[in-house]
């Protein structure tokens, strides 16, 4: 099953949300084997879970904290966001990584507290522009996958990965089609080699300026398994063409 995902970061009020779900559900239709999911910022959950009570759309946070409560002010653990209705988490998105300093360590804290908590994590990996021009693209990726899972490799079957180049996110260039492709087959065959036992019950999805009108020509390809996506999430309209395409 395919997994589209709307990462909203820092946009919409919950006033804003309430319009865009009203507006959402009215024209979008559930597919078969295909699932939606709302990314809306902390604040916006509340509104978000009321609304979407009936329909087949999952909601998401778009970061946590590792520990269940205590001295960390300013943070949001998964137990809260499970009573907000969340059953997904994105993960080390790459602006978490480079405008907020989140290293591959705290990261793999907030996947462990994840699969504790029975959330499903979404890990996003991602090269700069100077890793993929210096030809370590292969590398950047698998170094950040393997530190991320480090002492829960079996779990591989309980987590998705996002690919999103750095220098792809928000810029209104994707990746090639084939470049995207040649990374979910990398990622694809790591996770296996991690995980010998697994089911390849995990999705690689790809964002990075996914639009509307580029969205059909990374769907032909059977190893892009969904879409992690920002700007063009924003409009209920843009959105459903998206989810559409899969
Ligand atoms: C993102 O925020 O994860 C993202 C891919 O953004 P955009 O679609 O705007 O490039």
């Amino acid at each position: 099953m395919s997994l589209i995902a709307a990462n909203w970061k820092m946009h919409k009020t919950p006033k804003e949300t309430e319009e865009y779900i009203k507006r959402f559900l009215e024209i979008y239709q559930p597919g078969e084997d295909r699932e939606v999911l709302l990314c809306p910022p902390f604040t916006s959950l509340s509104v978000a879970h009321e609304l979407l009570a009936g329909s087949d759309i999952k909601l998401g946070a778009q970061n946590c904290h590792y520990e269940k409560e205590g001295a960390f002010t300013g943070e949001i653990s998964l137990k809260f966001l499970k009573e907000l209705g969340c059953s997904y988490v994105i993960v080390g998105h790459s602006e978490r990584r480079h405008l907020f300093g989140e290293s591959d360590e705290m990261i793999n804290r907030k996947l462990v507290a994840c699969l504790e908590e029975g959330l499903r994590p979404i890990l996003c990996v991602g090269e700069t522009l100077e890793e993929r021009e210096a030809g370590i693209t292969f590398k950047v990726i698998e170094n950040q996958i393997r530190l991320a899972l480090s002492g829960i490799e079996e779990y591989t079957d309980n987590i998705d990965i996002a690919y999103e180049p750095v220098w792809a996110i928000g810029t209104g260039v994707p990746a090639t089609p084939q470049d995207a492709v040649a990374v979910h087959r990398f990622i694809r065959d790591l996770l296996k080699t991690v995980n010998p036992e697994g089911e390849i019950g995990f999705r690689i999805l790809y964002g990075g300026s996914v639009k509307p009108d580029n969205a059909q020509n990374f769907t032909k390809h059977r190893e892009i398994n969904g879409f992690l996506v920002g700007g063009a999430s924003l409009k209920p309209e843009s959105f459903v063409e998206i989810v559409n395409a899969f």
